[in-house]
């Protein structure tokens, strides 16, 4: 199956066969083995070689790096990538946070950076969350304080940090006017991973390895702030509505991030592998069960990927994490042993990973609530 939301032409059928002969050559299995041994979704020759091929940040024009992609080329190209479970977290950040960065960096850093990013060489992560919650993302307590030289020195945490440990900056929103009334004083900083004072120590999920990310009196160059002081809402719309997946056509970040297909991707994975488990390893293989179930999370897959909007990432999330779900009951006990070379293991995989689904970019009770306020139904009670 393609799972392509477009009717495809033959330029795009030759586009597909492209992409599947690059993910063939450099997807070996010593390379998925070792990106899936540290359990960070991300290895950095996969990384170089996409940015050497414009894939990184796809659509962004050849002068700068990139291929210069249409929408539905990138589709396909982020189809497939999902399909074989290639390692892509700090892709994803990196492409959600590229926009901002061309739009708000000083011209002093903005074109080295921009060539370093697109070219594979430079991965960025973002740096909102803090220990105190995540959820309401303005109550920033990670403190810039303005030196007599301009520049900046900072304290702080942040946690939560994926793919900082791979990252040479850090796209990091810090509080630099606290008697300013919430988002009126955050200011956003392209924050230089290697400064002193910065510490970055890993967190184990069930899913992947984040990162906690500690500022201790960082002494900060004014030059890597991004927009204006205090005006650094301004710099996170863009990004901050990728994630909740609206807002794309006004910002430019549609084609860089489909969050509600990125969570149907997944679970396509993993209808695949049981597809392949069925046909190959079911001691039942005409059990209408069987087939039962795997109808079942195609049609989960379809309407995944047919969502939209902060609905469409909630419905999605969901079918994600009940359809993996209902796949590795179907695959046990194949699923729960840890082999790499059984299609179970996929399922496993593609379930594990679906559980922070429904957390990351915003959680789904945070995400429900917001569709109510469109509905112009009433706020929520927590007292
Ligand atoms: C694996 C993983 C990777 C992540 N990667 C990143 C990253 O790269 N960068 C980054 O900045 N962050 C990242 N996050 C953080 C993620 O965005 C936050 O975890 C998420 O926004 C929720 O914040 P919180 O964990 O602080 O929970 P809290 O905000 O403390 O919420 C706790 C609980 O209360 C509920 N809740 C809170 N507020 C409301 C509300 N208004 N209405 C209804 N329910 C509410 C939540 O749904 C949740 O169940 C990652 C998280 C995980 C688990």
């Amino acid at each position: 199956m393609d799972y392509a939301r477009f009717d495809t032409t033959p330029a795009l059928s030759q586009f597909r066969d492209e992409v599947r002969t690059f993910l063939d050559q450099i997807l070996t299995p010593e390379l998925m083995a070792e990106a899936r041994a540290r359990g960070d979704e991300h290895h950095p020759d996969f990384f170089r070689a996409l940015g050497a091929r414009g894939w990184l940040i796809p659509d962004a024009a050849p002068e700068i790096g990139g291929a210069g992609l249409s929408y539905e080329e990138i589709e396909i190209l982020d189809t497939e990538m999902a399909l074989r479970s290639a390692p892509v977290i700090n892709v994803a950040t990196t492409r959600t946070i590229f926009p901002s960065v061309r739009d708000f960096a000083q011209p002093e850093i903005r074109d080295r950076v921009i060539r370093e990013v697109t070219r594979g060489e430079t991965a960025l992560t973002l740096g909102y969350t803090e220990p105190s919650g995540g959820s309401d993302i303005a109550h920033v307590k990670t403190r810039a304080v303005r030196q007599p030289d301009g520049d900046w020195i900072l304290n702080g945490s942040k946690v939560f940090t994926t793919g900082a440990h791979h990252a040479r900056y850090i796209f990091l929103l810090v509080n630099t006017n606290p008697q300013a009334k919430r988002r009126a004083g955050l200011t956003m900083f392209l924050l230089p991973v290697a400064l002193a004072g910065v510490q970055i120590s890993a967190i184990h999920t069930l899913g992947e390895r984040t990162n906690v990310v500690y500022f201790g009196d960082v002494r900060v160059p004014d030059v890597f702030r991004l927009g204006e002081v205090d005006g650094g809402w301004a710099v996170l719309q863009g990004p901050l509505d990728a994630e909740h997946g609206v807002g794309g056509e006004r910002t430019g970040h549609r084609a860089h991030l489909d969050i509600a297909a990125i969570y149907a991707r997944r679970l396509a994975l993993a209808f695949e592998a049981s597809v392949d488990w069925a046909r190959q390893t079911a001691v039942r293989r005409d059990d209408p069960l069987i087939a039962y179930r795997l109808g079942e999370a195609l049609l989960r897959v379809e309407s995944g990927m047919a969502a939209d909007l902060l609905e469409g990432r909630v419905h999605a999330a969901t079918q994600c994490i009940e359809g993996t779900s209902e796949l590795l009951e179907l695959v046990a006990p194949d699923g729960l042993v840890h082999d790499e070379n059984t299609m179970a293991s996929h399922v496993l995989h593609a379930h594990l990973g679906a559980q922070v689904s429904s957390i990351y970019g915003g959680t789904v009770e945070v995400f429900r609530n917001l569709v109510a306020r469109q509905l112009g139904l009433p706020a929520p009670r927590y007292d």
